[in-house]
């Protein structure tokens, strides 16, 4: 670059910071909240343009989700209150002749009724309003702030997001679209409990807790998962972060830069398997703020909001997100090295019996996640690989490799670090590749092939005896397996999914087949889970089914029930193990 067009460079950057675009402001009520509506109110700049353009996003990770088709009730009119003209022009865009008016106002209504942290909801207790879901913005994109009015029911006091506050109640304003879309609002009246890290505030906002979920203890709790998450990545990267917790049935959750929205029930306290589970949502949704917030696959750089952007590395974003969420609640002391076994041992299990395993690579899996994996059907097990599952294994096995081959100096931690170091501004699969080998001292390209870009089977040694663990036997001895999924439906026992390979599979049992009965007796819907307990391996039934109405004798031969193969323990003492 020239030092002429340096000079122009800066100059520019110097008038668009003295000319920051202006704000849109929205006014955003709340009428009549059992009727599940926001109406919004836009005040857009024109700049004096005969025609200006609304748009809403699309998408959010990784769902095309049309938020525009829960819009109605669209008008414009000019300062003065005059009509303008606003019609459609494509499924997510608004047109609006102005005639010179600016600003122009749009008023519309949004249906938010979708339980989903992506989503919108609006009900009796509480509101959950996401930026995409809910506003529409100029199509144009300069960059501007985006600043939002609240205005509450009466019997409703607080509102909690990690927007901006601007000065009043309610008040926020987005310095950009990006930062309005990444601001989930929830109002209502909901319990808060703060906690400060590092001299930062947090907020845990209970939606729900209904005297049942005990939100200071899960308060405590979070803290100290928040202090081990600074320790992986040198420091908490935001001013303040808000863990909005709605405990209001649904499930999920979702990153964004300082705060997460967390959907679950109200017993998440009651029981050690339910608190673990929360704990792990929260744990996984709060390492978010940085692996995918911050350390971010390029092609998810904020800023196309209306067609998918396509990236190979969510089993890093997600997958390894999900190998940390359980290991940092075993490094804050909330979990057994058995418990942290455990989680593993699932997704490890649930890799090895999914077939699609075999013909969906990590990569891949990751790429087709608009298509595959949140369009699920009967036959996604045996033609796909969830990136959360096996990206999970990926970042164990990796954790194992950069462990063993640095003799325990550097760990995954090192890698996800230095990742971020070199890659502000969003990494490449190959950057990725480059980091980590060079925590590692050696090559890990091969190993970043097999792993991500083929099917190849995982191979567990070396992450077991660096670790000391192994594969426990199945104490159980044998169980018959026929690997027919089913689920009663009208009182009938309905087949819903078959894995390749099982022996229902081999044997011609097809998704959707009725099992009536089997040799002389009539299946029981309810007990015929219980029923097959009764069989060995290597046992034939005479299955009887109706397929379509019509009955149909099938002869299987029972296999061995997989799955159990893949629970780790301890073998022996490690020292490595205590240093996880
Ligand atoms: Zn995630």
């Amino acid at each position: 670059m020239g030092f002429k067009r340096l000079t122009v460079f800066l100059l520019c950057l110097g008038w668009g910071a003295a000319q920051a675009a202006e704000p849109i402001y929205y006014t955003v009520r709340i009428p009549v909240p059992q009727n599940h509506y926001v109406e919004v109110e836009a005040r857009v700049p024109t700049g004096g343009q005969p025609q200006v353009e609304l748009m809403m996003a699309v998408w959010t990770p990784y769902v095309i989700r049309e938020y525009a088709k829960n819009v109605e009730a669209v008008t414009a009119r000019g300062a003065y209150g005059h009509p303008l003209e606003i019609a459609k022009s494509r499924k997510n865009r608004w047109r609006i002749q102005t005639g010179g008016a600016d600003p122009a106002i749009v008023s519309y209504r949004v249906y938010c009724h979708v339980m989903g942290v992506q989503d919108n909801w609006v009900d009796d207790e509480f509101a959950l309003l996401n930026g995409a879901a809910t506003y529409m913005t100029l199509a144009d994109r300069t960059a501007r702030p985006h600043d939002v009015q609240i205005i509450l029911p009466a019997e409703w006091k607080t509102t909690e997001t990690g927007m901006p506050a601007a000065g009043g109640e309610h008040h926020y304003r987005a310095p950009d679209y990006e930062t309005l879309v990444d601001s989930p609002v929830v109002a209502g009246n909901p319990a808060v409990h703060q906690f400060d890290v590092e001299g930062k505030p947090h907020y845990l906002v209970d939606v729900g807790e209904d005297g049942v979920f005990d939100g200071e203890r899960a308060a405590a709790d979070l803290a100290r998962i928040v202090r081990e998450d600074a320790k992986v990545w040198g420091g908490l990267p935001y001013q303040n972060y808000h863990f909005l917790n709605m405990l209001t049935g649904g499930g999920g959750g979702m990153e964004h830069s300082n705060s997460t929205a967390l959907m679950s029930n109200r017993w998440g306290t009651r029981t050690r398997r339910n608190y673990l589970r929360w704990l792990g949502l929260a744990s996984h949704e709060f390492f978010h703020a940085w692996n995918v917030k911050r350390l971010r696959p390029v092609e998810l750089t904020p800023g196309e909001y209306e067609t998918e952007p396509y990236t190979t590395s969510l089993g890093i974003a997600e997958g390894f997100t999900s190998y940390y969420a359980p290991v940092l609640i075993y490094r804050a002391g909330l979990s057994t090295e058995e418990e942290l076994l455990t989680s593993l041992s699932h997704a490890i299990g649930e890799l090895q019996t999914t077939p699609g395993r075999l013909v969906q690579s990590l990569s891949m899996s990751s790429f087709d996640t608009w298509i595959k994996f949140y369009h699920p059907d009967e036959n996604s097990q045996n033609t796909a690989i969830s990136y959360y599952t096996k990206g999970e294994v990926a970042g164990f096995l990796l954790d194992a490799r950069v462990r063993g081959d640095t003799h325990g100096g550097k760990t995954l931690d090192n890698v996800m670090r230095l990742a971020l170091e070199r890659n502000p501004n969003g990494y490449t699969p190959e950057a990725f590749r480059a980091a980590a080998s060079e925590v590692a001292g050696t090559d890990l390209s091969a190993w970043f092939a097999r792993v991500f870009d083929s099917t190849a089977e995982l191979d567990y040694n070396g992450a077991l005896e660096w670790f000391g663990l192994r594969f426990a036997e199945d104490h159980a001895g044998p169980q018959a397996w026929l690997g027919a999924e089913t689920k009663v439906e009208d009182g009938r026992l309905m087949v819903t999914g078959i894995p390749r390979g099982a022996p229902a599979y081999a044997a011609g049992l097809d998704t959707g087949d009725e099992i009536v009965g089997f040799g002389n007796f009539r299946v029981r819907p309810d007990e015929w889970d219980t029923e097959l307990r009764n069989f060995r391996p290597g046992d034939r039934l005479v299955l009887l089914l109706s397929r379509r109405g019509r009955m149909v004798r099938i002869t299987v031969t029972l296999g061995q029930e997989p799955g159990a193969d893949w629970n780790l323990e301890a073998a022996g003492e490690s020292a490595h193990r205590a240093a996880w």
